[in-house]
């Protein structure tokens, strides 16, 4: 295989996490179990341009099918992000009423709504059905497509150049990844800019977090990766933010390379981390295998001991990084009976390989087991607080990754 970006011949593996189904094809019943479609999980590090990335198996379209079930709204904690970005974004670039947003993968228009709400023009990108629908109900326009040069071409003729693009947690999702910045380069307006959140590799390596690499995860993305790949489509870096969501990400701003926007420190002190890291060098991806070993064995041993006392176990949140977890540990609804999820477009299904069945959280409130696994870690204090609020008992709490870490 050929590194996605620069095309050169990837030889340096950085994990094999086997044969699993994608992460987000929940099952609407038992009948679908035999038929599940699994394919090889295996992630590469090119050494010439340090792109960390999924080996190629099948086509972006059958895993972002319409009945796709991530919305983002599920989240209290997100939304608050999304409206603090909203406002900040349009006081940083001085939007208004003239100007223009657009949002490539604006999912149920968690986001946009901000930017409506303050009389800005706006537009989303939206390739999944479902999730679109939410949006256009609350008023914005959609356009529902894969988001690359095509697309942006029409895009242009058809309204006009963005003021900003934002393209939060979506890059990491994108096959192509040169089509999609050149895309973004078309699009964007001469003095425009564009706003790139994405997890940072610096906290896959530092913090183990190997339940964020699944097949609908492309490319795992350090600063010094990403600016690469703008500056072949013209855009550079002008300032980057450490933000605390997903376990550790980076958001970019980004510019045409002669807009007038100043470059800040916060470039070279972000590219100063990941060289102390090594990330340019093979030896930072040395001996992930054996640590991603070393966590899944931890859960399934606990789990077993769980089950051989007697105690009633059962998982929170049906998040994507949960399926890689189980399905790599080999946990199935013998040890993990049930999963309490909020969202109610993925209770009545089953996880993917695993197979364990998702239910309403109410469930647990009037029944609640002796431990709760809590699989989306990055949100883990937000669902301890509601889940303590809720429930009349003392329950014991327990994630993961980075390490088993047992709370009350
Ligand atoms: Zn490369």
């Amino acid at each position: 295989m050929r590194c996605r970006h620069c095309q050169c011949a990837l030889s340096l593996p950085m994990v094999d996490l086997g044969t699993m189904p994608p992460s987000n094809a929940y099952l609407t019943g038992a009948e679908q179990f035999a038929n599940e479609k699994a394919y090889p999980l295996k992630v590469w590090v090119c050494q010439y341009c340090w792109l960390v990335q999924t080996e190629d198996f099948t086509k972006a379209d059958e895993l972002f099918t319409a009945d796709y079930a991530y919305f983002s709204s599920t989240s209290a904690s997100w939304l608050e992000h999304a409206r603090q970005f909203a406002t900040q974004s349009r006081v940083r670039l001085g939007l208004n009423a003239q100007s223009f947003v657009v949002e490539l993968a604006s999912n149920d228009g968690y986001l946009l709504k901000n930017y409506q709400a303050a009389g800005i023009p706006c537009l989303g990108i939206e390739p999944t059905t479902a999730t679109a629908n939410v949006a256009r109900q609350l008023g914005l326009e959609v356009v529902s497509a894969f988001f690359g040069k095509m697309l942006a071409e029409r895009l242009y003729t058809q309204y006009r150049q963005a003021d900003l693009i934002i393209a939060n947690n979506v890059l990491a999702h994108v096959p192509d990844i040169n089509d999609f910045v050149s895309g973004i380069s078309l699009l964007l307006s001469d003095n425009g800019a564009v706003s790139l959140e994405f997890p940072h590799l610096l906290n896959l390596l530092t913090q183990c977090q190997f339940d964020t690499i699944y097949h609908e995860h492309y490319s795992y993305l350090s600063l010094h990766t990403v600016q690469t790949i703008l500056h072949t489509a013209g855009l550079r870096v002008f300032d980057v933010e450490q933000l605390p969501t997903h376990g550790g990400s980076l958001r970019l701003w980004c510019c045409h390379q002669q807009a007038q926007y100043e470059t800040y420190d916060s470039l070279q002190q972000v590219l100063a981390l990941e060289t102390q890291a090594r990330l340019t060098s093979p030896v930072a991806y040395h001996g992930f295998q054996q640590r991603v070993v070393g966590i899944a064995t931890k859960l399934k041993d606990f789990l077993q001991q769980c089950h051989a006392e007697g105690k009633t176990v059962a998982a929170y949140g049906a998040a994507a990084k949960g399926n890689t977890l189980l399905n790599y540990a080999g946990i199935d609804s013998r040890l993990l009976p049930v999963v309490y999820d909020a969202a109610k477009s993925k209770q009545g299904k089953f996880l993917p390989g695993s197979h364990i069945p998702i239910v309403s959280p109410d469930l647990l409130v009037n029944n609640p087991p002796d431990v709760v696994i809590i699989l989306p870690w990055n949100i883990a204090d937000e669902i301890k607080a509601q889940l303590r609020q809720q429930c009349h008992t003392a329950l014991t709490f327990v994630t993961a990754v980075p390490s088993l870490i047992i709370s009350e």
